[in-house]
C-alpha cells in the first residue's frame, strides 16, 4: 500500500511540477488517510457511513487527479446529455511512434489528437492519475460497438460510458495488429503488462467513479473496450480483472 500512497501524494501534482515536489511523509497512519507533504489531507473512496471520524470532508481520489486537460476540451468532448452507467478500461501508448518512449504523456496526447481521441481519465505506471476530460463531458474513447444487444448503447457508448486509460500494452497476441512478433519481443517486458501502482490507482478511481455515479462496481458496468467493440484488445489478456473486481 506504500506505493499506492506516494502514487496518490504524486496526484496531486502537475506532471511540470513533479520535480520539485518534496518527497511525501508515509508514516503508519490509519489506510485511508494519507499525509501529503506538510498538510494531511485525508484520501477515502469508501462510503462515507464507514468514514473515520474526522474534521475534513472526505476528499475523492478523482479530486485529487491532475486536472491537466491537455486536449482543448471544447473541440474533443461534448456535453454529456445522460448519465454514465459504465466504466470503461483501456490501455494506450505511442508505441507505433516513439518505440523507445511509448509511455511519455505528450506523445499520447499527439496520437490523440491525431485520431480524435480523447479519455476522461489516463493513470500512468507510477499510478499518478491525470484527468484529460470531466467526468460530466462526453470524451471519445468508445467508438463503435455494442453491449448486451441493447439499441441505446450501439455505437453510443461514449455517452453512458466515462473512460480511463491504463498507459500499457498488452500480449503479443493484443499488439498483433501494431507490430510483428519480432518487434514486440524487442520490447522490454517491464513495459508490458500494467504496474501495481496502475491497479492501486485504478481500483481507487473506479470505486470513486461508481461510487458518486451510483454505478455497481461489477462487471456488467466495469468493463473492457474490448468487451463492447470487438475488435479491440484493449484492456487485454495481460489485465488482471481480479485485481479490480475480485
Ligand atoms: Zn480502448
Amino acid at each position: 500500500m506504500r506505493k499506492f500512497f506516494f502514487a496518490a501524494a504524486l496526484i496531486l501534482f502537475c506532471l511540470g511540477g513533479c520535480a520539485e515536489v518534496p518527497e511525501p511523509t508515509v508514516t503508519t497512519a490509519e489506510p485511508t488517510t494519507v499525509p501529503v507533504t506538510e498538510t494531511t489531507v485525508p484520501v477515502t473512496t469508501v462510503p462515507p457511513e464507514t468514514v473515520p471520524p474526522t474534521t475534513e470532508p472526505p476528499v475523492y481520489v478523482s479530486e485529487l487527479a491532475q486536472e491537466d486537460f491537455l486536449l482543448p476540451i471544447e473541440e474533443f468532448s461534448w456535453d454529456r446529455q445522460f448519465a454514465p452507467e459504465f466504466v470503461m478500461v483501456h490501455f494506450t501508448s505511442a508505441v507505433m511512434t516513439h518505440r523507445q518512449e511509448p509511455y511519455h504523456l505528450p506523445h499520447i496526447r499527439d496520437i490523440f489528437v491525431q485520431y480524435d481521441i480523447s479519455v476522461h481519465y489516463i493513470i500512468e505506471r507510477d499510478g499518478t492519475i491525470h484527468c484529460y476530460v470531466p467526468e460530466d463531458r462526453v470524451a471519445w474513447h468508445a467508438g463503435k460497438g455494442e453491449w448486451k444487444g441493447e439499441e441505446k448503447y450501439l455505437d453510443s457508448m461514449n455517452q453512458y460510458a466515462i473512460g480511463i486509460e491504463l498507459v500499457g500494452m498488452g500480449s503479443q497476441a493484443d499488439m498483433a495488429s501494431y507490430m510483428t512478433k519480432s518487434e514486440y519481443n524487442a520490447i522490454d517486458d517491464s513495459l508490458k503488462g500494467f504496474t501495481p501502482e496502475q491497479y492501486a490507482a485504478l481500483k481507487l478511481l473506479v470505486e470513486d467513479i461508481c461510487l458518486r455515479n451510483g454505478i455497481p462496481m461489477d462487471r456488467d458496468h466495469v468493463i473492457g473496450h474490448q468487451e463492447y467493440a470487438t475488435r479491440k484488445t484493449d484492456p487485454g489478456e495481460l489485465f488482471d480483472w481480479g485485481q479490480l473486481i475480485p
